[in-house]
């Protein structure tokens, strides 16, 4: 492959950070195999007023070019525009978007001033990949200040239906933006047909025999690439040290119950208030299983600067001390709930431990969490992963027992179902899943993702 690979996301995996996430895993690999490239993003610091240009941390085939965020830009354009109006939207919570000019005028000079600084760090064989909703405007911007080799953008999160997507004022200006670029993947079919949907209704746009669209004199392809993760490592992982001593550290204390895990980042589009009311519904109609299943709900915060978040803690405080008031004797609490992050290696324990994984995100890009929990589950002895049908992965695991995670009674029932099912269905059902999550791991998703955008390099 010719020239080198220039990633941008929001945030980098520069060595030092604790972010030894799959995607960042991958995104190092893509880079090195490469021979080398550009990993740009935010260094996570803010500055009162000016910012620094970019800081260059060499790290053996990889240059991490980092810039700063003055307390306004990370005010309108992350707290604002990304987290307060296109994360909602995006995930069909037009109730919780704010829509104010300011933040978008902050998106749109921010992603002006990155692209203009990731324009001056590229050469002219290279090939551009660009991250997710916070730069929407970066491909335009870049084509702007001189940037004309392949481009290709992946959006991490979904892509909704064009009535909510029209409820942006900015959405025309958006859609112009991501049309610049010449791949634009999205996690599944769902999000690639919506939006090709969208440049149809709204702008006329042609589709062409080859799935490629016609659209403001460009050309764009639009391409569904379902992210992954790494299954043998997270199997690996699940029998390790780690995993092994918190499997323990947990046993000892849930005994012989059966244990229903939860893990998410603390957001209001994973549908964890539903969630706890789920468990207890399930309480309050099975008697039988009072005092005999441990809901362990791990959720770390996330974006307290925003006010939709510290409401649902508040909310799921709440709830849970509820439903343990409720139901918990001396020696049983009915949910143990989290409010922080483990490791990898931790996670993949507990995944392993627990009999059922609740996974019901009311709206989800993807989720990787119910695929590393199919990859560290014991083949011999596998749990039961209940899954949101409006999670991205919805789309390939059909072998979860699906819910909607807005029928709290749907979900209770299928928590019974999958505390009692047989063990030969559960081995049967887990296979399935095991061979999906295989299939389209993280390296097909980078390497195809990478292999479809070096095919636009012909067109140049
Ligand atoms: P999102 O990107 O919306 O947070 P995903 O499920 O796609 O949701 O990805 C989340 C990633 O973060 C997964 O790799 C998961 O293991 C990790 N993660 C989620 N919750 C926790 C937690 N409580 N502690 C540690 N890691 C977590």
């Amino acid at each position: 492959m010719p020239g080198r690979l220039i990633i941008a996301s929001n945030r980098t995996a520069v060595p030092g950070e604790p972010r030894a996430g799959g995607l960042a895993v991958a995104l190092s690999d893509a880079l090195e195999e490469r021979g080398g490239g550009v990993w740009f993003g935010w260094s996570g610091e803010t500055l009162v007023r000016e910012t620094r240009g970019v800081r260059i941390f060499a790290d053996n085939k990889i240059d991490f070019a980092l810039a700063d965020l003055t307390e306004d830009e990370y005010e309108g354009y992350y707290l604002g525009y990304a987290n307060r109006a296109l994360w909602p939207v995006f995930h069909y919570r037009i109730d919780l978007a704010h829509f104010s000019d300011g933040d978008f005028e902050a998106y749109e000079s921010v992603n002006r001033r990155f692209g203009r600084l990731l324009t001056q760090l590229t050469r002219k064989d290279d090939t551009v990949w660009v991250h997710d909703y916070h730069f929407l405007l970066m491909g335009q911007e870049m084509r702007a200040s001189g940037w004309d080799g392949p481009m290709g953008f992946f959006l991490h999160i979904p892509f909704p239906a064009p009535e909510v997507f029209t409820s942006l004022p900015q959405h025309q200006r958006l859609a112009r933006g991501l049309c610049s670029f010449d791949l634009v993947g999205f996690q599944t079919e769902r999000d690639t047909a919506n939006f090709t949907r969208y440049l149809v209704e709204t702008f006329d746009a042609e589709i062409l025999d080859d799935g490629r669209i016609s659209v403001f004199d460009r050309i764009v392809r639009p391409q569904t690439f379902s992210i992954g993760v790494d299954p043998d490592d997270l199997a690996d992982l699940s029998v390790g040290d780690e995993a092994t001593s918190a499997a323990k550290r947990l046993g000892r204390i849930i005994d012989q119950r059966a244990l229903v895990i939860g893990v998410d980042r603390m957001d209001y589009s994973k549908g964890l208030p539903q969630r706890m009311q789920a468990f207890g519904r399930m309480l309050d109609e099975n008697e039988a299983f009072r005092g005999h299943v441990s809901f362990l709900q791990i959720a770390p915060p996330s974006r307290e600067g925003v006010d939709a978040y510290q409401n649902l803690r508040e909310q799921l405080d709440q709830l849970a001390g509820q439903i343990n008031a409720d139901y918990a004797d001396l020696d049983w609490m009915p949910i143990r709930y989290l409010a922080r992050g483990y490791s990898r290696g931790t996670l993949t324990g507990l995944y392993r431990l627990a009999r059922v994984g609740l996974v019901t995100p009311l709206y989800d890009g993807m989720n990787l969490v119910a695929k590393e929990f199919v990859a560290a589950q014991d083949p011999e002895d596998p749990g039961v992963l209940i899954l949101s049908e409006f999670a991205g992965a919805a789309e390939q695991l059909r072998d979860a027992i699906l819910v909607n995670p807005h029928d709290i009674s749907a979900v209770s029932d299928s928590i019974r179902t999958a505390l009692t099912m047989p063990l030969d269905e559960r081995r049967d059902r887990w296979r399935l899943l095991n061979e999906k999550v295989r299939e389209k791991d993280i390296s097909w998703w980078r390497n195809t993702f990478l292999e479809e955008l070096e095919k636009t390099r012909s067109d140049y």
